[in-house]
């Protein structure tokens, strides 16, 4: 499509201009256009020192009518009338970057579309110098030099490089998610500072960004949905980290992408904490990137000018999504199970010459009647106990070793949440020698409590789950020292489960088994610990090598032996 000017009462319409303050921006801009030419191979070269800069694409390049036409004000292809402005697909449709970005710098544009000549074209304050052929690949290469050469003052007030390269990396990184199939290059004074393969599988590019973050210990999902509005197909793309085995100390890796850009948007985050609420450990964050493409006149992006936050409508609808989505990843399901083979021949031969090897839980006695309830849940065999403390299970595809208390733990804390419920005793219990803090603290956890005399108090209602127990009074003290009333359950969880040590029959633990794989969040215990450890067949292939014999033997080279 070609380059025009936007007509007057469109420009009217679209809230404030490009804010070109900063390298960051200009980077911004120039890659928000490689992807809106549909480059799939982005170089940017940046070169502090001389406040120049690079963006090398392969996208559709320019005609040379095209070309000039994209300094002026207000000129783009993206859209040309008011109604256009609900269809918007592209991340740009103001017209403004180019023209800004020739205001504050030189420029020097060359670009080819294919089946035609390739053109360049120089820039000094938006007047075009020169403008002429030139051979070169399709796509478009923009350079830019002496940026804010004529503002000094915004080259002085530019935060430092530094931290410009990282607000760079963090920009590259979330568009790398939201157009996964890109590949991308970060040259500093053309030193390689990163690279990024795109290859459509989000959570093969997750690793490329987060060194500590490993393949195997993401979850990815693909979702089409057919929205109640409008009639429209949408898609949610999530990938998260299990929350057993991943979690970052700041909060800095809960992203939502909305139509191919990462946007604020809290309402989309809420579901998002409220899913993985008491799954970390303390002071621990989740990973997650959720990307949702809907129709863009369901977006408005006139939020803030640099589009970073967004207002979208049907927000209930997409937070029960969201919320679902994660729930049923968490969820014990043959489905969930991650056997990521890396090498899938040597998978299937493995299976064809090992089929009589594979678990067979079935032929295990069955002493318990499996819940009907079951949803697709795994099938988990308990066989034995080690240590009084590990329950032992069996699957179809390997063995999961279950520490039993905090499974239980986890049962009890999502009882307890569900059902709530203080009950007055017939008895009140007395304790003593109580902090006015201590009195408040108990009161705020609605327990009925009065004074009873010098340094005594009466309670005359506790959490049900504490009735008739031994250590009710330790739990009640344990209490009083504060906490709302989620850590209330939390302490009271931990109490009442099963200790480690305690001998267990095999029907009493495949009833834990049975009743953990159905909570909500199976992976961690309320304190962010992780309930079990897996051994999946597809590893313990691996460790007895067992790969290694058959790949050896039908000709396959692992990768490692490839790389020698
Ligand atoms: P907008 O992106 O809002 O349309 P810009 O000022 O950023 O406005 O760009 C103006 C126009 O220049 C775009 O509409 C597009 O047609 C063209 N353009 C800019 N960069 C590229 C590029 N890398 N490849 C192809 N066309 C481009
Ligand atoms: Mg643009």
């Amino acid at each position: 499509m070609s380059i025009k000017k936007l007509p007057d009462n469109v420009i009217k319409l679209i809230a404030a201009g490009e804010v070109i303050d900063s390298f960051t921006a200009v980077v911004r801009e120039l890659v928000e256009n490689s992807l809106d030419a549909k480059a799939s191979r982005i170089v940017i070269s940046l070169y502090p020192e001389s406040w120049s800069l690079q963006v090398a694409d392969n996208g559709e390049g320019m005609e040379e009518e095209d070309l000039l036409m994209a300094i002026q004000p207000h000129t783009t292809s993206k859209i040309t009338s008011t109604d256009d402005l609900t269809k918007i697909h592209t991340l740009g449709f103001r017209g403004e970057a180019l023209h800004s970005i020739a205001q504050l710098a030189d420029l020097n544009i060359t670009s080819r579309v294919k089946d035609s000549c390739g053109w360049e074209m120089i820039t000094h304050q938006t007047q075009v110098i020169k403008c002429y052929p030139k051979a070169i690949a399709v796509g478009t290469i923009i350079h830019v030099s002496n940026l804010f050469g004529n503002i000094p003052l915004r080259r002085q007030v530019n935060p430092e490089f530094k931290k410009q390269l990282k607000s760079i990396s963090i920009l590259i990184s979330e568009l790398a998610l939201c157009h996964p199939l890109v590949t991308w290059q970060l040259f500093v004074d053309d030193k390689l500072i990163f690279h990024i393969s795109g290859n459509n599988n989000l959570t093969k590019i997750f690793p490329q960004l987060l060194k500590t973050v490993k393949y195997s210990d993401l979850e990815e999902r693909d979702i089409t949905l057919n929205t109640p509005y409008e009639n429209n197909l949408s898609s949610l793309k999530l990938v998260l980290g299990m929350p057993d085995r991943v979690s970052r100390p700041r909060n800095d890796w809960v992203k939502i992408g909305v139509n191919g850009r990462v946007v604020k948007c809290p309402e989309l985050e809420s579901p998002i904490y409220s899913t993985f609420h008491r799954t970390l450990p303390r002071d621990r964050y989740p990973l997650i990137f959720i990307h949702l493409q809907t129709s863009p006149r369901q977006i408005d992006w006139n939020r803030h000018p640099a589009k970073a936050e967004i207002y979208l409508d049907n927000v209930d609808f997409w937070q029960e999504t969201i919320k679902e989505n994660i729930e049923q990843i968490f969820k014990l399901t043959d489905n969930n199970l991650s056997t990521k083979f890396e090498n899938k021949r040597v998978e299937k031969i493995f299976k064809v010459a090992e089929n009589k090897a594979i678990y067979n839980v079935d032929n295990l006695p069955q002493e318990i009647e499996e819940n009907q309830d079951n949803l697709g849940l795994i099938n988990l065999q308990v066989i034995a106990q080690a240590r009084n403390t590990y329950i032992v299970a069996e699957h179809s595809e390997g063995i999961w070793l279950i520490e039993q208390h905090i499974a239980h733990e986890r049962i009890l804390y999502e009882n307890l949440k569900n059902q709530w419920q203080i009950v007055n005793l017939e008895n009140p219990i007395i304790l003593n020698k109580l902090l006015p803090k201590q009195v408040e603290n108990l009161g705020n956890l609605t327990l009925d409590i009065d004074c009873f005399g010098e340094d005594l108090w009466a309670i005359r209602s506790i959490p049900s789950a504490l009735l008739n127990r031994a250590d009710c009074l330790d739990a009640l003290i344990e209490l009083s020292w504060g906490g709302d009333i989620d850590s209330a359950q939390v302490s009271i969880a931990c109490r009442t489960a099963i200790r480690n040590g305690t001998k267990l029959t095999i029907k009493q633990m495949q009833n834990i088994v049975n009743d953990w794989k159905m909570t909500k969040n199976p992976h961690t215990c309320p304190h962010g610990r992780p309930i079990y450890l897996s051994l999946e067949e597809s590893s313990l292939y691996r460790f007895f090598r067992r790969h290694w014999v058959l790949g050896k033997s039908h000709g396959i080279e692992t990768p490692k032996e490839s790389k020698k």
